[in-house]
């Protein structure tokens, strides 16, 4: 770790965000300079923004020293972006929060005494309340944890996002990962150590709209379920299992009916095993075709992100990629 570390971290991806940076930017560090004094850094990632994000970014940078900013070759998706801050930030605790103010960055002062009080690594803020989210997000939201809770071996915190207070060790600890498809908040579960739930109520967006619609949603509960969990595949055997058992009875039916000479019967029960099984197997198939799609993309190993330019002090340990 370079010699310069800071005693905070603040790791905020943006795509999108102008509208939110200026406000952002005073309450991050208006937070980080009543939990640590001066001795803090806020690194801002911006993941391809189509807005005026970057140049907000930079202009910012030339009047605080305190902040990184860290331009990427183009639009990573929120967990790489999110990656790629967390490689480049060096402090010695580290802050994961949404450059929305969705979570309200005030509470770091109790998160850092709760990590004091509890000993712990993680404090992870769990979402009591969600203001100003659709029904559909809120339900589906909470569907999603209550599957990925059932399906997983890890234990995922429920109602949990990316917003928490980690130590150095569990960062470093996540950082040596190396999956492309990353499911941050589940890896962090992974890495184990002292973990805390630290509840909270989720706030209304700033400004702008949610850049996770019902697609990327998707994306990232087919992330986190094939990451942490083979029991789809598990089910595929299981379905092939009992089709195999139902077919047996079947055969028997078959085989009775041809030796009573009562054989020559419908077309449509013909048609609904067929069509059924033609389901199943697609099924099955695309389930498998998921993991292995996955296993091709984590083969290549290509680079998680790429960064294109760097505005302010770099001081994590991570190559540059350019
Ligand atoms: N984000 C990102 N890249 C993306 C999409 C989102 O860096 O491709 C960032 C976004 O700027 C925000 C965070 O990820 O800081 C969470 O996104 P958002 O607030 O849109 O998600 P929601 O809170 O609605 O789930
Ligand atoms: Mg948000």
């Amino acid at each position: 770790m370079p010699a310069t570390s800071p005693a905070l971290s603040i790791v905020i991806p943006c795509y999108n965000e102008a509208a939110c940076l200026d406000i952002l930017h005073a309450r991050v560090s208006a937070a980080a300079r009543a939990a640590v004094g001066d001795d803090y850094e806020v690194v801002l990632i911006n993941d391809g923004s189509r807005d005026d994000s970057w140049p907000a970014m930079q202009r910012l940078s030339a009047t605080d020293p305190h902040l990184v900013a860290i331009n990427l070759s183009r639009n990573h998706g929120h967990q790489l972006a999110l990656t790629a801050g967390l490689d480049l930030c060096a402090g010695r605790q580290i802050l994961i929060i949404d450059a929305d103010l969705q979570d309200p960055p005030e509470l770091l002062s109790d998160m850092r005494r709760m990590m004091a009080d509890l000993e712990a690594d993680v404090v992870y803020a769990v979402r009591r309340k969600r203001e100003g989210e659709t029904l559909f997000k809120k339900a589906t939201a909470k569907l999603f944890y209550r599957v990925l809770d059932r399906v997983t071996d890890t234990d995922i915190p429920l109602d949990t996002g990316d917003f928490r207070l980690m130590s150095r060790r569990a960062l470093d600890a996540l950082l040596s990962l190396p999956e492309q498809a990353r499911f941050i908040r589940g890896m962090v579960a992974w890495v184990g150590f002292r973990q805390v739930p630290f509840p909270y109520d989720r706030a209304e967006r700033l400004a702008g709209e949610t850049h996770y619609p019902l697609g990327k949603m998707i994306r990232l509960a087919f992330d986190a379920v094939t990451g942490f969990s083979t029991a789809p595949l598990r089910w595929a055997s299981h379905v092939g299992l009992a089709l195999t058992g139902v077919s047996l009875l079947l055969f028997v039916y078959i085989a009775v009916g041809w030796l009573s000479g009562s054989a020559v019967q419908g077309w449509t029960s013909t048609m609904l095993v067929t069509v059924f099984l033609g389901a199943v197997q697609m099924f099955v198939l695309g389930m498998i075709g998921e993991y292995l799609g996955r296993l091709y993309i984590e083969s290549k190993r290509r680079p998680l992100y790429l960064v294109a330019d760097v505005a302010g002090p770099v001081r994590g340990h991570a190559t540059l990629g350019f």
